[in-house]
């Protein structure tokens, strides 16, 4: 895609702090620098996100994020990290190239990646009814 930000960072015409390359896929440091590590992996070739892209495009950017996940466990001495995958613009995706981000974890390192649980007095029986496949 012309004017996708990830495709040029693929390609090479946009410079990346670059973490892991494979055939199918890149892995680079977040450009926003908030949390330490912050990863992103995308696939070689464009698709706008989880929804449009296929079974062997999910295979080997699924992959590509375990295998960094354990080398930053394994070898880089974090704890755990967080996976995580906006899809669409309400959901808080901002670039339509398909990518997951990695989030390095340590004990009590006070990152926050997940909002705040409020309870709701939400009818599950409904909402399965509703959403069940
Ligand atoms: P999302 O909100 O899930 O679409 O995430 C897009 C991410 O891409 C944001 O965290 C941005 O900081 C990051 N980003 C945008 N441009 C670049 C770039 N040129 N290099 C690295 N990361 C980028
Ligand atoms: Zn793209």
């Amino acid at each position: 895609m012309d004017d996708c930000i990830f495709c040029k960072i693929v390609s090479g015409e946009i410079p990346c702090h670059k973490i892991y390359e494979d055939e199918f896929t890149l892995a680079f440091l977040d450009i926003s620098g908030d949390i330490y590590g912050h990863t992103l992996v995308v696939p070689k070739y464009h698709a706008d996100n989880l929804l449009m892209a296929n079974d062997e495009m999910l295979d080997h950017i699924l992959k590509t994020v375990r295998r960094i996940s354990k080398h930053y466990v394994d070898d880089c001495g974090f704890t755990g990290v967080n996976i995580m995958n906006n899809t669409g613009l309400s959901a808080g995706q901002t670039i339509m190239h398909l990518h997951f981000h990695i989030i390095p974890r340590k004990e009590n390192d006070n990152v926050k990646v997940y909002p705040d649980k409020v309870e709701h007095d939400f009818d599950f029986a409904e909402i399965c009814n509703f959403l069940k496949i």
